[in-house]
């Protein structure tokens, strides 16, 4: 065995893979070429196995592709954020449908409504929120769901559309409607809704803030195979790197807090969500 200890032996084990990072945004535009780099490099000698790119817009979306090409790690969800949902136009969603074709391509998203900003006039949002269910439905692809400040009309619009009819279910091999609400922010009543519907939770930075009981009391409500684990980075960075810029590897700290709310080991909580999200996402 050359692995055992001798001059030859590596200082370190080998870093285990364990973690999925379901929502981060490598290609967020306040990263420099050089800084993704870094991030890219830090992420290989991590815990984390693998990262969902997340597209916010079309120059976003196209450079999620070009990492999910670039890092086996990596993979690309495509679309337009309700932020810029005023942007949006047939063409592009002409190059969400061509980007999809890419097999790295596992969602469309992330797509809703963020009536906190209201940075895109609601009308806008509503519409182009719709437009892109309809394409995720046509194609058979998960979605990725932004929902701020607009908890029911989110929901009304998915049903509406049939985010979680039988038809949609009847897509997927677990007969399950793959809709990921990310960064979950809502009551843990309502919470008990969305996952009557099938729908899966995405947990974040937050649930290690000192006063965010809201998160903790959602926790305690999901039952850990319907939630996911992100860091949203470089947002919401947890407790105890609160202030600095997130990073995927963070997303550590998010299923540690979740193994303390359930009662379970943190590599109980970081298998079982790698396995919710290769679920969620198609990945074997
Ligand atoms: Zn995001």
């Amino acid at each position: 065995m050359f692995l055992e200890a001798g001059p030859c032996a590596p200082l370190f084990e080998p870093m285990e893979k364990i973690l999925f990072d379901s929502h981060t945004h490598l290609n967020n535009d306040t990263l420099t070429e050089e800084e993704r780099a870094v991030q890219a490099q830090e992420i290989e000698d991590s815990q984390v196995k693998y990262i969902c790119d997340i597209g916010f817009d079309m120059p976003s979306s196209r450079l999620a592709v070009e990492h999910a090409n670039k890092y086996p790690w990596c993979y690309a969800v495509v679309g337009m954020h309700p932020h810029d949902s005023k942007d949006m136009t047939e063409e592009g969603m002409e190059e969400l449908r061509r980007m999809s074709e890419d097999p790295k391509v596992v969602a469309i998203g992330e797509i809703g409504l963020d009536f906190h900003y209201d940075l895109s006039p609601r009308d806008d949002q509503r519409y182009w929120f719709r437009r892109q269910i309809r394409l995720a439905n046509e194609l058979a692809m998960p979605i990725v769901v932004h929902s701020r400040e607009a908890d029911r009309e989110c929901m009304d619009i998915l049903i509406e559309e049939g985010a979680f009819s039988d038809e949609r279910k009847k897509l997927f091999a677990d007969g399950t409607p793959h809709v990921d609400i990310h960064c979950y922010s809502g009551s843990a009543e309502f919470s008990k809704e969305y996952h009557k519907l099938g729908a899966v939770l995405g947990v974040d930075g937050p649930l290690t803030y000192k006063n965010n009981r809201k998160t903790v009391e959602v926790v305690e409500t999901v039952p850990i195979e319907s939630l996911l684990i992100e860091t949203d980075a470089p947002y919401l960075t947890p407790v105890p790197f609160r202030g600095k810029q997130n990073k995927s590897q963070y997303v550590e700290y998010v299923a540690r807090k979740i193994a303390e709310i359930k009662g379970l080991t943190y590599e109980e909580v970081a298998e079982i969500t790698l396995n919710n999200a290769k679920k969620f996402y198609g990945i074997d």
